[in-house]
């Protein structure tokens, strides 16, 4: 099948318009970084993708939480990640979770996942996804106990640096040694909500694990 016309040239230029969201159910799906078929991203390919990061420190104002990123949110990166949580290609989740699983080591002894806001209509959880996908590297289980209690819809995500005190609980037994995972770190406030629902529930923080940092983060490298 070719795109360059005849009487399917009006369909195609449509389809293209309304995004590659369609325009995929009519083409075999490839690694958006190598071309290789069949894959939404190849193992190999996400590795290399998140070899690009480090490690900051979040300010919990008194204490400081280590927060381990796979790289810079931009670029192809950056594109995977939109892909996975606009895009409605869930099927990314557990692959960019495991390829984070190899990059970064051990650590922790349960992962949680931050929790879909209220009122979301993504129908999957990405970050329980990329907690999935670690978890089946490392080896350490999810705790998928940590639940929103107010409606912030994307106010977190456009950069909101502060949180109503309470807005997440865990629901969960006490438990030591947690890592929090969460797609990308913009401000820190839903790490910092998540630390402190954490703390209530009388569990331990003892990091987190994101895909990407966004440019604006203003935490200091380690
Ligand atoms: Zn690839």
């Amino acid at each position: 099948m070719t795109r360059d016309g005849g009487a399917f040239g009006p369909l195609f230029a449509l389809l293209e318009g309304m995004g590659r969201g369609v325009f995929h159910v009519f083409l075999p799906v490839s690694c958006p970084v190598c071309g290789a078929l069949g894959y939404e991203l190849c193992p190999g390919c996400a590795v290399g993708l998140l070899t690009n990061g480090g490690s900051v420190l979040l300010d919990l104002g008194g204490s400081w939480l280590p927060v381990h990123h796979g790289g810079l949110h931009r670029g192809t990166l950056r594109d995977v990640i939109h892909r996975l949580k606009y895009k409605g290609l869930s099927s990314l989740g557990v692959p960019l979770g495991e390829a984070l699983g190899e990059v970064f080591g051990p650590m922790g002894r349960g992962l949680v996942p931050v929790p879909l806001h209220v009122g979301s209509r993504r129908g999957y959880n990405q970050s329980e996804l990329i907690a999935r996908g670690i978890s089946s590297v490392w080896g350490v289980p999810v705790a998928d106990y940590l639940r929103w209690r107010v409606r912030v819809g994307n106010q977190v995500s456009s950069g909101d640096r502060v949180l109503p005190r309470g807005a997440m609980e865990w629901t969960g037994p006490p438990m030591d040694g947690l890592v929090l995972v969460d797609d990308v770190l913009t401000s820190g406030a839903t790490l910092r909500a998540a630390v402190e629902a954490l703390k209530a529930g009388s569990c331990g923080t003892e990091g987190a694990l994101v895909l990407s940092l966004a440019k604006s983060f203003g935490g200091s490298g380690v």
